[in-house]
């Protein structure tokens, strides 16, 4: 073979080659139809149509209906809602894909309505000279209904307990602590006010040193701005009438109390009762400030100090027992509770869309269902916007206009009111699939507290998607975007953004908390609030309460329904960028700001830490890693080319920005604290607000300065910094090790 021939051939060849290349670029479309729809993003056209579809008189009219009976857990009015929930989200206009009810056999307390609680004055002979009121007063028709639960404290325990009556201030261990050096308060019977610390700690606390029943009521100075006459109260304003009692659970714990950790099921193991943390041994009822007032204004001893004072319109002393002048000075309260604790079936709702691209992931969106009384703002403010998203969002997917990229799953938790067991429930059930598939979880209970300000509590992965929302809807006067007038309301410097509106951490107020604390789910509640330039007041009025009523709604919370509205359209918009975007809205360097915060307070530990060889530099080279780990993916993210979008790589980061807040999560970190999982946001009792196992471990080794306490801050420094470890490696290049 000759040369020539040979470049002949090779040539030939080349040219083959080459035409056959070309057949191939040209020939084959370049995406395919599978490729288009696995790239399928979020679609802000659709975003817009949604919000503009999104229409207050139909969140007003859901409002009526879910309002209308009194619906605690379990009650035929809570049934009656189930069903509704399901036929809504069944319906085949604008349902959702599927809709289902699930039980779990929860144990709950019930005042016994043939033996009603009271609280009594009782003279040495016997007499009865004051009762405190059975019910409230009836000021308008929703007052009548003979399903109306009476004021009681749940899971409070039962007795007959009588002493001379105190006034504790908060029920704070400070506020016994002052007393104790004053009077004798064994055998007392203490009246305390809401706020400063929980609930049930107030009974805790009180039983400590040596109370023996509890009476709560709401003074007017810090629910009704100083306003105690019923002619400045509901029905003729928003402030609590004087014979408003505030309901509640009265245990320290959420979920069902007998089987923590699994759901209750029929066939569950149930631990015994006495084996229950974090409840009250001592007897306690709440009352009315009407009835307060009799008591507290007749209060015999020292004149309680300036702080303690409140708006009943009289000094109060801190007694024990009565002044000699309605009252004798002898006489006792009496404190008499006949809670029933039952089992009893109660239920969640889910409703799901079934996701296009990835049915395998999970947006979460709910809220509870239960009320104490009417709930017309507690809880329904919160079902009457998701009925409302649901129905704009059915609707689209009913006509074929829409699927989400991901799945959305709707609940409507029972049983909230008890201590968030609907949700609970439902997270110790589906612990596995929740944890390795949810994106994240978004929480709408009271929607609407007042008209004045967007509020938002949540991790801070979650903080860009609520911005984002936020910019782009209006607020209801129209006058400035949500966000413009929220940061008004409420702002912080951030180092990184400057002025940006303040988000506040999420505790374990409502049911988002197994999803953030036990699971590790990046987790928000939503809400519209307060003017506190207007109001001091420490919740809405009428909270927990028989004039929380549709009524009450829309005529001083929210006439026209315009802020449910525009929670419906923010919280919507954040739903739709979680489940339909290509790469997930979490904003993990948003994290930084959190982990230095932390390590500069934790800094003042640092000098007593040499003394025992302890040293936080490891921590500082841990939140250091995390920091160029978040800068990297979130660069990667924003120069990402349509080359580097193969279906496995957004996976791929999509699953790093999923799995962020699981790495925080340490089921060992806090044996002694019932679901607290979270490395970061763990309860704390210590005031320095940095990690909550190393703040506590830190403040008991310098109250006790024993060896062994030094050893467990140690301990708590090394879950924090193996916890920032795991969070950076999450996010640095996968696919090394
Ligand atoms: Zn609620």
């Amino acid at each position: 073979m000759n040369g020539l021939k040979v470049v002949g051939i090779v040539l030939g060849a080349a040219v083959i080659l080459a035409i056959g290349l070309l057949i191939g670029h040209f020939g084959i479309p370049r995406d395919p139809k599978w490729v288009k729809e696995l790239a399928q993003d979020l679609d802000e056209k659709f975003i817009n149509q949604f919000m503009n579809e999104v229409d207050n008189k139909r969140i007003e009219d859901n409002l009526r209906i879910l309002s209308n009976k009194p619906h605690y857990a379990t009650s035929a009015g809570d049934e009656e809602l189930v069903q509704l929930m399901l036929s809504r989200w069944k319906d085949p206009e604008f349902g959702l894909d599927d809709a289902r009810d699930e039980r779990y056999h929860v144990f709950l307390s019930f005042p016994d309505a043939a033996n009603p609680n009271t609280v009594k004055v009782l003279t040495q002979n016997g007499s009865n000279p004051f009762t405190a009121e059975l019910t409230e007063e009836k000021l308008t028709d929703d007052q009548k209904d003979p399903d109306i639960l009476q004021p009681f404290l749940a899971f409070a325990p039962n007795g007959s307990v009588q002493g001379k009556l105190v006034f504790a201030n908060e029920g704070k261990v400070s506020d016994f602590e002052y007393l104790a050096k004053l009077i004798d308060l064994n055998g007392t019977i203490a009246i305390v006010r809401y706020g400063g610390t929980g609930r049930v700690n107030k009974a805790i606390n009180a039983a400590k040193f040596g109370v023996i029943g509890v009476i709560i009521y709401t003074d007017p100075k810090d629910i009704n701005d100083g306003k105690s006459n019923a002619s400045d109260t509901y029905p003729n304003s928003w402030y609590l009438p004087p014979s408003g009692v505030e309901r509640g659970s009265f245990k320290e714990n959420f979920g069902d109390q007998l089987t923590p950790y699994y759901p209750a099921k029929e066939f569950t193991y149930r631990i015994p009762e006495s084996e229950i943390k974090g409840i009250s041994h001592i007897p306690a009822q709440p009352i009315g400030f009407a009835d307060a007032r009799q008591l507290i204004c007749e209060l015999n001893g020292a004149q309680a100090p300036d702080n303690w004072q409140g708006s009943l319109g009289c000094t109060y002393n801190i007694g024990p027992g009565f002044k000699q002048n309605r009252f004798d000075n002898s006489d006792f309260v009496q404190v008499n509770v006949y809670n029933k604790r039952i089992i009893k079936p109660s239920s969640n709702v889910m409703g799901i869309i079934r996701g296009a691209v990835e049915p395998d992931r999970y947006v979460l969106y709910g809220n509870h269902r239960d009320s104490w009384v009417h709930g017309a703002i507690d809880p329904s403010s919160g079902t009457a916007v998701m009925l409302e998203i649901t129905r704009v969002l059915g609707t689209k997917l009913k006509q074929g206009k829409w699927r989400p990229r991901r799945s959305i799953i709707f609940g409507s938790w029972g049983a909230e009111e008890f201590g968030l067991i609907g949700s609970t429930e439902f997270a110790e059930e589906y612990y596995s699939k929740l944890r390795d598939r949810t994106v994240a979880y978004i929480n709408v209970d009271i929607s609407v507290f007042a008209n004045a300000t967007l509020r938002v509590q949540g991790t801070p992965p979650a903080q860009s998607v609520v911005f984002t929302a936020s910019k782009q809807v209006k607020t209801p006067s129209n006058s400035l975007t949500v966000y413009d007038n929220w940061k008004n309301h409420s702002n912080r410097t951030s180092p990184q953004y400057g002025v940006i509106p303040q988000i506040g951490s999420l505790g374990v107020g409502s049911d988002f908390a197994p999803f953030i604390h036990y699971l590790g789910i990046t987790c928000m509640d939503i809400a519209y609030t307060y003017d506190r330039r207007v109001t001091s007041a420490r919740i809405y009025p009428a909270y927990h309460t028989a004039f929380d009523t549709f009524n009450y709604t829309a005529k001083y919370i929210d006439p026209g329904f315009f802020s449910h509205q525009t929670v419906a359209r923010t919280a919507g918009n954040v739903l739709l960028r979680l489940s339909d975007s290509l790469i997930l809205p979490l904003g993990v360097k948003d994290y930084v700001e959190t982990l230095e915060g932390y390590y500069s307070r934790a800094e003042s530990f640092q000098t007593n830490l040499s003394k025992y060889n302890i040293s936080l530099e490891p921590l500082k080279t841990e939140i250091n890693r995390y920091k160029r780990a978040a800068e990297d993916l979130e660069e990667k993210i924003k120069n990402l080319k349509k080359s580097d979008k193969s279906p496995y790589n957004i996976r791929r980061i999509n699953d790093q920005l999923m799995l962020l807040e699981r790495a925080f999560i340490n089921h060992l970190a806090f044996p002694d604290k019932l679901y607290f999982s979270h490395v970061l946001w763990a309860s704390r009792s210590s005031s320095v607000a940095t990690f909550p196992g190393l703040a506590d471990a830190y403040q008991t080794a310098v109250e006790s300065n024993l060896k062994q306490h030094w050893d467990l801050v140690h301990h708590h420094l090394t879950i924090a910094i193996q916890a920032v470890s795991n969070a950076a490696s999450t996010l640095e290049d996968v696919t090394k090790i």
